[in-house]
């Protein structure tokens, strides 16, 4: 890694708006911890923790998780071992936190604030449509479309070989939540964080997606 490439970095958007596709090239570049509190919560779901319990009535329906849980939960993780720069200071990227005001002042309180931001930003209508379309591996993670990127074979990941569900939470009345919750609680964070913010069009394809916020972490050769 270059030694002025930001090491606490936070990826910024709507649901759907590409973060976990984007979060995959900055890891493979920076070799940062990929913190994705979505894929957090829907383990901690699956294995029945007491977080998953409480957190799933939530994610059901597209709300936010309380800010207690959701602090509670990212303190616990930035102390693992592969949140550990060589000078012991905290790195990691971010995916789906913050996402509140509140969220964001525990990150800052504790002396962990984002050196660079990058927000990508996607119409409403795209989103929806990725979102309502989308098929996800439960082993892996890897997000499908059943018509923008439709695995080889039905129903089956091409990485792993698991199983694609459609996500309790990628359905019409929770996907609308879910943006209402993102346009209220999550797009005020865009001001908050605009000295640090890179702003990226994420209605692009992915490649070109992936190079601009390369260029813009300062990762690009
Ligand atoms: P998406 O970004 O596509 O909505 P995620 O996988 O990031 O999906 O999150 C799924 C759900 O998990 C959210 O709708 C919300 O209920 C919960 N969640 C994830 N991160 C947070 C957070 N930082 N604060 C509150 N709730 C969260
Ligand atoms: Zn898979």
């Amino acid at each position: 890694m270059s030694a002025l490439a930001p090491s606490r970095i936070v990826l910024l958007g709507a649901p759907g708006a590409g973060k976990g596709t984007v979060a995959k090239v900055i890891k493979s570049e920076l070799g940062l911890a990929h913190l994705s509190t979505g894929d957090m919560l829907r383990s901690a779901v699956k294995e029945g923790t007491p977080v998953g319990t409480q957190a799933k009535t939530f994610m059901d329906r597209g709300a936010l998780v309380p800010d207690d849980v959701m602090v509670a939960l990212i303190e616990e993780r930035v102390s693992d071992a592969d949140c550990k720069g060589t000078k012991g200071d905290v790195q990691f990227l971010l995916d789906g936190f913050p996402r509140t005001l509140p969220q964001a002042d525990a990150l800052a309180d504790r002396g962990l604030g984002p050196h660079k931001v990058i927000y990508l930003n996607v119409p409403k209508e795209v989103v929806v449509a990725r979102l309502s379309g989308r098929r996800t591996c439960l082993g892996c993670g890897t997000p499908y479309h059943i018509e923008h990127r439709p695995p080889q074979k039905a129903g089956v990941c091409d990485v792993c070989a698991s199983e694609l569900v459609h996500r309790s939470d990628d359905h019409e009345t929770p996907i609308r939540k879910r943006l209402d919750a993102y346009q209220q609680m999550t797009a005020p964070l865009v001001g908050h964080y605009q000295d640090v913010l890179e702003t990226i069009d994420g209605n692009q394809p992915p490649e070109v997606v992936a190079n601009s916020v390369l260029y813009a972490i300062g990762a690009s050769s």
